[in-house]
């Protein structure tokens, strides 16, 4: 039986929405691994010649933070490469192939036991992130440019360095395309039925992107800094039967989420929360 848009919401315990602004401090650059129009290394730009802050660079960038944050808060990160992170999880390619006979054998057995299985074989991260056995909880969207005006694309020399000694290759010069500091985009982050490890994880990673990261190529030149700001978050919980009603009838897709206040005071909140009942080492 087909399943209507509104049965698939109701299957949703809750979602939390957070806005925010991704502020470059200085020049940046998602690369299109091609030559641009006016250098050897350009830069993604939309069909109006405007660059693109893709949701896929974001949620990789986000995902570098959380696993870089996951043992402060006593979580679980597999790396997606068990060996390298020492924490065994699905996301592993090598890993799974291994052990993909007890998920098969777990998927038949029963839905509960599917879920079981997930839930030890998977670490928090991609619990969050998604992996092989189970859907993200977490989706990014494209950024929106907010000032296409300050979003000027320049061309900055480089040179080709020697990979051992790390000087300058005599006559190896390239030029590669950057786009001004300045530029700012609106982005936007979905979190559906996310369990307070989820919330924890996700909250830090904002606190650290507002006091800033670097995002794209090149961050080891100085690349890609940016802040983000303006953050603002909103949510439902189907479980409430007036917020429920209240998202299915609200005609305005901006209305049907509630404010739930002070963002910092929430994720606060959150990782509290975790790192009082998580037993060190993470379970
Ligand atoms: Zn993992």
């Amino acid at each position: 039986m087909p399943t209507s848009p509104i049965a698939k919401q109701l299957r949703l315990k809750r979602k939390l929405q957070v806005r925010g602004r991704i502020v470059f401090e200085t020049a940046w650059r998602i690369g299109t691994g091609r030559e641009g129009q006016t250098s050897d290394l350009g830069v993604l730009l939309d069909a109006a010649g405007q660059p693109i802050l893709p949701g896929s660079s974001i949620k990789g960038k986000l995902r570098n933070t959380c696993e870089a944050l996951a043992s402060a808060l006593k979580l679980r990160a597999c790396l997606l490469n068990v060996e390298a992170g020492g924490v065994e999880c699905a996301s592993d390619v090598r890993w799974y192939s291994r052990h993909r006979d007890a998920y098969q054998s777990a998927l038949r057995t029963g839905v509960q036991q599917q879920l079981d299985w997930i839930e030890k074989n998977t670490c928090d991260v991609c619990k969050l992130f998604g992996s092989p056995v189970q859907a993200a909880r977490l989706r990014c969207s494209d950024g929106t440019l907010d000032n296409p005006a300050a979003a000027a694309v320049r061309v900055r020399d480089g040179v080709v360095l020697d990979r051992d000694s790390h000087t300058a290759v005599d006559g190896l010069k390239y030029d590669y395309e950057t786009v001004a500091a300045g530029t700012a985009f609106r982005v936007c982050f979905d979190l559906d039925n996310p369990t307070p490890k989820d919330e924890a994880l996700f909250g830090a990673a904002l606190f650290e992107w507002e006091i800033g990261s670097s995002l794209g190529g090149f961050t080891s030149r100085g690349l890609g800094r940016f802040r983000l700001k303006d953050i603002e978050i909103r949510g439902v919980n189907f479980d409430n039967l007036k917020e429920m009603v209240q998202y299915l009838t609200r005609p305005k897709a901006e209305e049907k989420l509630n404010d739930q206040g002070d963002w910092q005071s929430y994720f606060q909140k959150k990782i509290e929360e975790v790192l009082n009942t998580v037993p060190a080492g993470g379970q």
